[in-house]
C-alpha cells in the first residue's frame, strides 16, 4: 500500500518517473488506466535509458536529441528551462554547458530551473520551485537572480495537466509557449535561442509566424524520444535579432 501512494504521488509530482515491475504488479489490483501507463512505462526503452543514465526522466533524450542535431548547449551558456520539474532537461543543461566547471578548460555555464511544481536540488542549477511561470512575480524573481545577465537559450517543456479534450489542452499549452517566448524576447542575447514544445493544433502555425519576427530561423521537431501517439512537437527558433531590428 505504501509502495503504491509513494508511485501515484510520484506520478502526480513527475509525470515521467522512473519505475519497476513490482510497481507494475501492485498497480494491477487499481484502475485499468494506472495499470495501461504503468505497462508503457515499463516497455519504454527510453525510460530504462533514463534510469541507466541517472537521468530523473525520459525527456532527458528530448532534449539531447534535439541537441545532437543542432548543437544548441555548449560550454558557457545562461539556460532558462521553463517548467523543469522533475529535472532531466536541467541534468542535460548542466552537463552541456559545464555549469558545475567540470571542464576546466572549458567556459563555465549557469543553468536556471523553474516550476509550479517543487524541484528536488540539483547540484550546480539554480532553482525556482512552486513557482508558476506565467506570473509577473516568478518572472521577476527570475530576472533578479539573472541579475543583468542576458539568456543564451531558452528552454520550455512546460505542459499544463492534460484534460484529453484536445482543442483545450492545445489552448492551454500554447499559453504557456507564448509567455515563454515573451520572456525570451525580452531576455535574450542577439543571437540567442528559443526551444518550447507545443502540442500541435489550431493556434500552431500562427504561433510560428510569431516566432519567425524574433528569430532568424525555425525550425519543428519531433525528436525520435517522443512517443508515436502524442501531438507535441518541438520548435526551435536560433538566431534571436533582438527587438530593435524587429520590423512592424
Ligand atoms: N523537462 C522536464 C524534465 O525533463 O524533467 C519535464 C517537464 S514536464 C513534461 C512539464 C512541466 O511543466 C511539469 O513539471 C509542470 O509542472 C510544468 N508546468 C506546467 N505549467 C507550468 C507553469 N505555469 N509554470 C511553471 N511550470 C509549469
Amino acid at each position: 500500500m505504501e509502495l503504491y501512494k509513494n508511485i501515484f504521488i510520484k506520478r502526480n509530482l513527475y509525470t515521467c518517473t522512473v519505475l519497476n515491475k513490482e510497481a507494475l504488479k501492485s498497480s494491477k489490483s487499481r484502475s485499468a488506466s494506472s495499470h495501461r501507463w504503468l505497462t508503457r512505462q515499463l516497455k519504454d526503452p527510453y525510460v530504462e535509458k533514463a534510469r541507466q543514465e541517472n537521468y530523473r526522466c525520459r525527456s532527458a533524450f528530448k532534449l539531447l536529441e534535439i541537441n545532437k542535431r543542432f548543437n544548441i548547449l555548449t560550454p558557457g551558456l545562461v539556460v532558462v528551462d521553463c517548467g523543469a520539474a522533475p529535472g532531466s532537461w536541467t541534468q542535460v543543461a548542466l552537463k552541456l554547458t559545464n555549469a558545475i566547471g567540470k571542464d576546466e578548460d572549458k567556459a563555465v555555464g549557469r543553468v536556471f530551473a523553474i516550476d509550479r511544481l517543487p524541484i528536488h536540488p540539483i547540484d550546480g542549477a539554480t532553482i525556482l520551485g512552486n513557482a508558476d511561470f506565467t506570473l509577473p512575480n516568478t518572472q521577476s524573481t527570475l530576472k533578479q537572480l539573472l541579475n543583468g545577465q542576458p539568456v543564451d537559450v531558452v528552454l520550455s517543456d512546460m505542459a499544463p495537466n492534460a484534460t484529453g479534450v484536445r482543442q483545450l489542452d492545445h489552448d492551454k499549452i500554447m499559453y504557456l509557449a507564448y509567455s515563454a517566448m515573451k520572456f525570451a524576447v525580452e531576455m535574450s542575447k542577439v543571437g540567442g535561442t528559443f526551444v518550447t514544445k507545443v502540442w500541435d493544433g489550431q493556434q500552431t502555425s500562427e504561433f510560428e509566424k510569431d516566432v519567425e519576427k524574433f528569430y532568424k530561423s525555425i525550425k519543428i521537431i519531433r525528436p525520435p524520444a517522443t512517443r508515436d501517439e502524442s501531438a507535441e512537437m518541438f520548435i526551435l527558433a536560433q538566431g534571436f535579432k533582438g527587438l530593435k531590428q524587429l520590423k512592424t
